[in-house]
């Protein structure tokens, strides 16, 4: 071991890719990477990495890594390569083309949760400052904006209150919506270990259409049919009304109740609501996969324990109810008290490294202003207009185009340039046959920042090549409320250069040609800055010092030199630097409490934070009904359809398909379907499968086994390949108040068409 290493410096980050977090070192040799590792001090991980974790540097230097700008004026011309003045030169000239001819309504940004915070934070910086526009939008929207509407309507702030250090302290785990061991694998891990070390103390409970990997460690899976877990979750409260098990105390003080859009209501009001949904009655709405016993049975586990964590992800969010569904989840947490103490949380797990970082906290939704601000509150504007020494007046005082609304404008060419970095929406939005439409449109200038060419690329005109992780120097913030640092470790192959650098010098120009000096300003602070360091770390002061402060995502004593020295990050809010040292706050609204300890509060610390966000200081539970999905199969398409994600896969693929060891371990997507419907449609394993709604089709192999449930199909989303990229299958529907589209459920034709 010792001679391999020799040579060999270790530098430490976060993982690339999921929302967990976990802390890892890449291995460099020779200005080259030759492994990765997990770090052992890690609180996150312990050291552990999962499959993808452990693979994901194999990309870094893959022949395929874009490494020069490449453009063609007419999207059916070849791409040729161009320097990057000529690039600049050509972005710039075309945002301001599209701003003369339609202001800030025809330019928009599309982001990712994979983007650096300094990144979002800088690109939405010179969209609203510069630009005027709040065409600032991110894919985040598609996987966790329900989430974001069930925090900020239950509790008044979004993200959770805890984290995931009650893990190890729970005693009830209710999982929903979340297939944990192959989404956020580390995370299971843990879970796993609480369960096998605990085997009586510790119920998991597993509430999924489908039977997966997580489902197979719980005492109770509960299969449902798709779309009526609403029922479930009102159900489980009547249950713990019914046998008095909620906790009188904590609601008579922090709860407040409420009812349609706000309205007033009170505990009566609430539990005669819920009254309605009887074991029995839940037990057949859900489908009568499990009984009106186990109903009581699971209300009664997660009402008594002495600490009961729910997770999930988009099972929940994904769905026209989300956050509906997020709310009659928190109603559980409220209603028994299972919050704010030891082994107790709501705790919406996060699909991407950097959604609630970059994007949630950063400004990178197109309702949001960096520092939690909503964007239509005049004076929260005119502090982000004083922090960027920019005009008051300068934002637009109207929140910008969400996801669908942002695509559809594409389509009719009302936005005339937009800026896609770092991820896919061709393949990522739901219908996506339809909202492709617009972006092969020669009228609407598309510029891609990526790492490697993906389907959207493909339909660029302009594509600049950009720094990879380990490449560039930035902050992710995981699900946790926790902020980590990476710093640059090796140079980037080629000219790709770091986003940040990118937006500095297009912003350069485009204040050049369109003449105006408040973009100018925009930039200034971080003029003449080496991008390897100095520009992020500028960039990531001005944010955290000046737009978080007093904000509950407060990140001032988070800075670089803090960041650097701990090996987890720092949880906020952290307003001081000595306090961020302690590894910031575990319990948000918990009066004095020490981080670190693992059960006793302290009361000697600089920073309290009161209560709930609420102008009433309370939580709230809403009296929220069963609805069904958008679309429902009826004798045309007489199935369901859910699509989800698989352990050694990553979003579009754009990485984990170019990682050997990960292509074989799954090589292409498939079809599963339950051996009951396979019997009564002649489908065996293997056998080629065409599933059918009524936006698109795919062809599929079979997985013919008990996964799903009778009457769905499952399949998973991240295959590029034109037969079978479900998302052209997919509807479009969303939530009316997150926007986020229904992803999870729609109707589809099931039919063999082939043997193996
Ligand atoms: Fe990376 Fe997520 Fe795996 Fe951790 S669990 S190594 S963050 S992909």
């Amino acid at each position: 071991i010792a001679k391999a290493e020799e040579g060999v410096a270790w530098h430490r980050g976060s993982c690339r890719l999921c929302g967990v977090g976990c802390r890892v070192e890449l291995g460099v040799k020779d200005g080259t990477p030759i492994g990765l590792r997990g770090v052992s001090e890690s609180r996150t991980n312990f050291g552990y990495v999962c499959m993808k974790g452990m693979h994901f540097w194999k990309c870094m230097r893959h022949p395929d890594r874009l490494t020069k700008p490449l453009y063609r004026e007419k999207k059916t011309d070849k791409f040729k390569e161009i320097s990057w003045e000529q690039a600049l030169d050509i972005a710039a000239t075309k945002f301001a083309e599209a701003h003369k001819a339609g202001g800030g309504k025809a330019v928009a940004y599309y982001g990712s949760g994979q983007a650096l915070t300094e990144e979002t934070y800088f690109f939405q910086k010179v969209m609203r400052g510069g630009l005027q526009s709040n065409n600032v939008e991110g894919n985040p929207r598609l996987c966790m904006a329900s989430a974001v509407g069930g925090y900020l309507t239950s509790f008044g702030a979004d993200e959770p209150i805890g984290g995931y250090s009650d893990i190890e302290k729970a005693h009830c785990f209710f999982i929903i919506g979340s297939n944990t061991a192959e989404a956020h694998p580390v995370l299971f891990r843990r879970i796993m270990r609480r369960k096998l070390d605990n085997p009586n103390d510790v119920k998991v409970i597993n509430v999924d259409p489908r039977v997966s990997q997580t489902s197979r460690i719980a005492d109770k899976h509960l299969q449902f049919k798709p779309g009526t877990d609403l029922a479930l979750l009102n159900g489980m409260a009547n249950v713990i009304i019914q046998e008095k098990l909620y906790d009188e105390g904590f609601v008579t003080t922090y709860t407040s109740f409420k009812k349609g859009k706000g309205e007033e209501s009170n505990f009566d009001e609430y539990a005669a609501q819920v009254a309605k949904y009887t074991p029995e009655m839940v037990a057949k709405t859900c489908g009568d996969a499990f009984t009106a016993d186990d109903v009581r049975e699971v209300a009664r586990w997660f009402a008594t324990s002495k600490g009961t964590l729910s997770l999930w992800t988009m099972g929940l969010n994904q769905r026209k109810q989300g956050v509906w569904a997020n709310n009659l989840m928190h109603n559980l947490h409220i209603l028994t008290g299972q919050l704010m103490k030891d082994g107790a949380d709501s705790l919406s797990l996060t699909g991407q490294p950097n959604a609630c970082g970059g994007v949630r906290e950063g400004g990178g939704l197109c309702h949001i202003l960096p520092g939690h601000r909503p964007i239509e509150v005049e004076k929260l504007r005119n502090q982000v207009e004083t922090a960027w020494g920019v005009p008051a007046g300068r934002i637009p005082e109207k929140p910008g185009m969400h996801t669908m609304a942002m695509f559809s404008a594409v389509n009719e060419g009302a936005i005339k340039a937009i800026w896609i970095n770092c991820t896919s929406p061709v393949q990522s939005l739901p219908n996506c046959t339809l909202y492709n439409k617009g972006m092969d449109r020669e009228d609407v200038f598309i510029v891609c920042t990526d790492i490697f060419h993906t389907l959207t690329t493909k339909k660029a005109n302009l594509v600049l090549p950009t720094a990879f992780h380990f490449e560039k120097t930035g902050v992710y913030g995981c699900t946790e409320r926790r902020s980590q640092l990476t710093r640059k470790a090796i140079d980037s192959p080629g000219d790709a250069r770091p986003e940040v650098w990118i937006i500095r010098e297009w912003a350069k120009k485009l204040a050049e040609k369109m003449n105006d000096p408040v973009i100018t300003q925009c930039i200034k602070p971080f003029e003449g800055l080496e991008e390897g360091y100095a520009l992020p770390k500028a960039i990531w002061d001005e944010y955290s010092q000046k737009l978080t402060a007093n904000r509950d995502n407060d990140l001032r004593g988070a800075t670089y030199k803090v960041l650097e020295q701990m090996a987890d990050g720092v949880q906020w809010p952290a307003p001081t630097e000595e306090y961020a040292l302690t590894g910031g706050t575990v319990k948000k609204f918990v009066k004095g409490r020490d981080p670190m300890a693992d059960s006793e509060s302290k009361n000697d610390l600089p920073y309290q934070f009161y209560g709930p966000a609420h102008p009433d200081r309370k939580l709230w539970i809403w009296q929220r009904e069963q609805a069904d999905p958008e679309e429902i199969p009826d004798a045309e398409y007489p199935f369901y359809l859910s699509t989800g994600r698989i352990i050694d896969h990553w979003h579009t693929m754009s990485m984990t398909g170019r990682v050997p060891e990960l292509l074989r371990a799954n090589p292409y997507a498939y079809v599963e379907v339950n051996p009951k419907d396979a019997a009564k449609l002649g489908i065996k394993p293997g056998d080629m499968v065409e599933v059918k709604s009524r936006r698109g089709v795919n062809l599929l192999p079979a997985k013919v086994y008990e996964g799903p449930i009778e009457g769905m199909v499952f399949v998973y989303w991240h295959d590029q390949h034109e037969d079978r990229m479900i998302n052209k299958v997919t509807k479009d529907a969303y939530d009316p108040g997150s926007k986020e589209p229904e992803f999870k459920i729609c109707a589809v034709q099931v039919k063999r068409v082939s043997g193996p």
